[in-house]
């Protein structure tokens, strides 16, 4: 069915991937939601909106980013040849500033007072404060006690780019009650305030709204390739929590059916080991979470289940709506990796190519330091590296005794 006319209608006008994705909120937030997706669907056609995100994109961000080719890296696993799409290379370190600055130019253009956004591995909170920042917008980000004492570095830009910060002590103190919180504090004025969602999830508009900001990866990369290859990856790869990396890069591949599009889920300390993983995709169900139905891991109570990964930014239970169906219709494969082979990949690509990945990005170098050495070596591996280690250095230094 996989045809470029089917993928560039997604999502419906509900909002729909499929049977997933939607608005499932209450009434007063339906309204709050259909007034965002006005307002996008206005500001998205208008030349000077795109003008300045160009540009912002251009000379804020740094775009267009890098694609390196691995040289040392593959031709040390003796496969398949792996390059890497610097997203990493980005003002503010990761992917995340992309959507960013188009809710902030949204959040200006719809005259809102707050921005208010949960973040998990500190990486959307420092992206968000940073867009804020520029566009003169008060900024307020909820973050899990947890992830705050782990992710120091960014908890500190956070105040210096004079967000405020709210610490979340709720439960497991992580991503998912983060959301919980920031939620709480959006609902209290819907109308003045906007939430500025950290991925393709939640209720419709922001699946659709965030994977268009992020299009630019894909569309970049497609470009690059084929430039300098005159062909296309055989594999296009990227980490999946929840998934706004991933299909920022997926999306101009969607129609591209001889290229393989692989997601890359935290398998944690094991896939067998109920709440140590967050597997969404490869572990879960279809169920609802935060406003869309979606692939959910539960518990026995049907509750969203404990979730873990090295990684900060990919613990969440839920994942985009849009994955979810590209899973049911076999369009991306995802597969998994543990916490281990993501260290040993943070490590090898730190020493073989002097480049230090964030922690949730070294989950899909280690996808592809698995599947390289079976591949022939006159076959393309695209990663998208979300983000760079700066943030994870001193964790991982600790962890590792170095
Ligand atoms: C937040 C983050 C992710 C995970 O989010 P997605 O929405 O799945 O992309 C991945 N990599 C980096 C560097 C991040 O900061």
């Amino acid at each position: 069915m996989s045809n470029t006319r089917e993928f560039a209608a997604m999502p419906d006008a509900q909002g729909f991937f499929g049977p997933y994705g939607g608005q499932y909120v209450p009434p007063e937030l339906k309204q709050a939601m259909d007034d965002i997706n006005r307002a996008y669907e206005e500001i998205r056609q208008r030349a000077d909106f795109q003008e300045e995100l160009a540009s912002l994109f251009a000379d804020y961000v740094g775009r267009p980013s890098p694609i390196f080719h691995a040289r040392r890296l593959s031709s040390q696993l003796g496969g398949a040849q792996i390059h890497l799409k610097r997203e990493d290379l980005n003002h503010t370190g990761a992917h995340k500033i992309n959507h960013c600055l188009g809710e902030a130019l949204l959040a200006k253009f719809m005259g809102k007072q707050k921005v208010i956004a949960e973040t998990g591995a500190g990486q959307h909170g420092v992206a968000l404060a940073t867009a804020c920042a520029l566009v003169g917008i008060p900024c307020e980000i909820h973050m899990g006690q947890v992830d705050i004492e782990k992710e120091h570095p960014n908890v500190t830009k956070m105040k210096i780019l004079g967000c405020k910060l709210v610490p979340v002590t709720r439960g497991a103190a992580t991503l998912k009650e983060a959301v919980d919180s920031a939620f709480e504090e959006y609902l209290k004025d819907p109308h003045n305030y906007i939430y500025a969602i950290g991925s393709v999830v939640g209720p419709h508009p922001f699946p659709k709204m965030v994977r268009d900001f992020q299009a630019i990866i894909g569309n970049e990369a497609r470009e690059q390739f084929l430039s300098r290859h005159g062909r296309l990856p055989d594999y296009v790869s990227a980490c999946v929590g929840g998934g706004s990396n991933a299909m920022g890069m997926f999306t101009a591949f969607l129609a591209d059916e001889a290229v393989n599009l692989v997601g890359v889920e935290p398998a944690g300390e094991g896939l067998e080991r109920e709440g140590r993983h967050s597997a969404t995709l490869s572990k879960g169900k279809p169920g609802q979470l935060h406003g869309m139905a979606c692939y959910v891991l539960e518990d026995a109570q049907g509750q969203p289940a404990a979730v873990h990964s090295i990684a900060s930014g990919l613990d969440y239970p839920g994942v985009g709506p849009q994955h979810s169906y590209l899973k049911d219709i076999g369009r991306v494969s995802y597969q998994t990796a543990t916490d281990q082979e993501c260290l040993e990949a943070f490590m090898t690509l730190s020493r073989v190519e002097g480049i230090i990945p964030a922690l949730e990005s070294a989950h899909v170098v280690a996808w592809a330091m698995r599947v390289a050495p079976s591949l022939p070596a006159d076959q393309h591996i695209l990663v998208n590296l979300s983000g760079r280690g700066d943030k994870d250095a001193d964790y991982v230094a600790n962890l590792l005794g170095l």
